[in-house]
Parts: structure tokens; C-alpha cells; sequence
């Protein structure tokens, strides 16, 4: 269902992201993995449509994101890196602008709401003000957000950093109950988040995709090469 040809993203002089290339099948969970400044955040802009990348092509069910960015960002979701801050706003609030801002309105839009709010299992704080949120908390109300909507294709950057062990467990089973509906590519600089929940990894290094592989396929291969792969 996403096809990424070619991608490069300069800031500058600098090649963050270069000629990277790779697709991604209905249903599947793909871990984009590399370490700190490999680019994956740069990718995960560009996925959905935050950042235009320099030079390739991605589509998504064979509509070009270039050609039709409003339509092809309404079949995906985004968790970014970090949440755009509204600290003030209360998740109620901020979830009813998020909806409006995906075009969702009346009584579709007061659904969607509250399906996601189920989902990720918010109720008890929708009028607190997101600023007073635990980390693992926020991060919920980032994926209720994104998953606004029903998207195909859910695009997570770094879902799990910096939750405790337990909230990166409850985020984990979130990620597998939403990966029953949709497509999903997170990125994570942590293989063992790779090996939990996803079906492939990308490994990205200084920019460039190192390794595409099934799980299954890592497993068999060398893990000392996987690591080297993951230093910057
Ligand atoms: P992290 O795990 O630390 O979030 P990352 O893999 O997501 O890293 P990116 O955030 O995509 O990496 O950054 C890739 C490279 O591009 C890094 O060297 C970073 O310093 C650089 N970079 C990112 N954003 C900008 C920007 N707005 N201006 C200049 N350089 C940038």
C-alpha cells in the first residue's frame, strides 16, 4: 500500500535522508530502526506529509502524496516525535480540533471522537489540561489523535520513548490492537522494540536503508552485523 522511491531530504548542505526506497503491504508492522540522527524522524515527516522531501516519490494505494496531499493525508495517521504543544488545551479540546483539522464534523466527528477515545482508553482525563499528562498518558492522546478517522496507514514516530516499562507495555498492546485494522511503520532506535512487534525492519544508517528484512530473516543473520548496522 506505500511505495517509497528514491527519497532524499537535505537540510542545507547536509543529506539527511538519501535515495531511500522501500514498500509496504497491506497489514503489515514495519519497524524503522537507527540511531540517534539516522534520519528516521525525517522520514516519518515526510510519510505524512509534514516535509517535501527533495527529490522521490512516495505513494500511498498508488496516489502519489504529491499530487493529492489532503486526500492521501486523510487515509493516514501520524504520531509525531512530539506532540504540538497546547498545554492548556484539554484532551477533549484538543481532540475535537485535531478531528476538525482532518475534516471530520457533526455527528461523524463526535464518533470518531469517541471511538478513539475507547481505544486508547483516555476517558477519565478529557478535561484535564494536557500539560498536567503523564508522558505515557500524552502519548495515548497522540495516538487517539492519529487515529482519528480510521486511517489505512498509521505512520508512529518513536511511540514508546521515554515511557516507563509499563507504559511501554500498554502502548505495545495498543500498536497490536490498531495493527488488526491498518498498516502501520513506526520507528524506534531500539531492536527489541523491532523484535516485539514488527513483521519487518528497515535499518536505516547515516540516511541510507542498510538492511530490509523480515524478521525471521534477522533472526538468522548476524546480530553483531545488526548491531555495527545500528551505530552511527
Ligand atoms: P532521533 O532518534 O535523535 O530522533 P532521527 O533518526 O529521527 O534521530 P532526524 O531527526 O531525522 O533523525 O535527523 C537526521 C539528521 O538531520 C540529524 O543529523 C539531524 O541533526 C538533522 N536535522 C534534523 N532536522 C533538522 C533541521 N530542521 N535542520 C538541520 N538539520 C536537521
Amino acid at each position: 500500500m506505500l511505495e517509497v522511491s528514491d527519497l532524499t531530504r537535505l537540510y542545507g548542505d547536509f543529506v539527511a535522508v538519501d535515495r531511500v526506497g522501500f514498500s509496504i503491504g497491506q497489514g503489515e508492522i514495519v519497524g524503522l530502526l537507527g540511531h540517534n540522527g539516522a534520519g528516521k524522524t525525517t522520514i516519518m515527516k515526510m510519510l505524512s506529509g509534514y516535509l517535501e522531501p527533495n527529490q522521490g516519490r512516495i505513494s500511498i494505494d498508488g496516489i502519489d502524496l504529491t499530487d493529492d496531499a489532503k486526500q492521501v493525508q486523510r487515509t493516514l495517521g501520524y504520531l509525531p516525535e512530539s506532540l504540538p504543544i497546547y498545554p492548556e488545551m484539554s484532551v477533549a479540546d484538543y481532540l475535537d480540533y485535531a478531528a476538525e483539522l482532518k475534516g471530520l464534523t457533526g455527528d461523524h466527528k463526535y464518533l470518531e471522537i469517541k471511538r478513539a477515545i475507547g481505544a486508547t482508553a483516555i476517558a477519565d482525563r478529557l478535561l484535564s489540561p494536557i500539560s498536567t499528562l503523564s508522558r505515557g498518558y500524552k502519548q495515548r492522546v497522540g495516538v487517539a489523535q492519529a487515529i482519528l478517522g480510521q486511517p489505512r496507514l498509521l505512520i508512529l514516530d518513536e511511540p514508546t520513548n521515554g515511557l516507563d516499562p509499563t507504559q511501554t507495555e500498554q502502548m505495545r498492546r495498543l500498536i497490536r490492537d490498531l495493527a488488526q485494522d491498518a498498516t502501520v511503520i513506526l520507528s524506534t532506535h531500539i531492536m527489541q522494540e523491532v523484535e516485539a512487534l514488527c513483521d519487518r525492519a528497515l535499518i536505516l544508517r547515516n540516511g541510507r536503508l542498510a538492511v530490509d528484512a523480515r524478521l525471521d530473516e534477522l533472526r538468522h543473520s548476524n546480530h553483531l552485523l545488526i548491531a555495527t548496522t545500528l551505530a552511527p
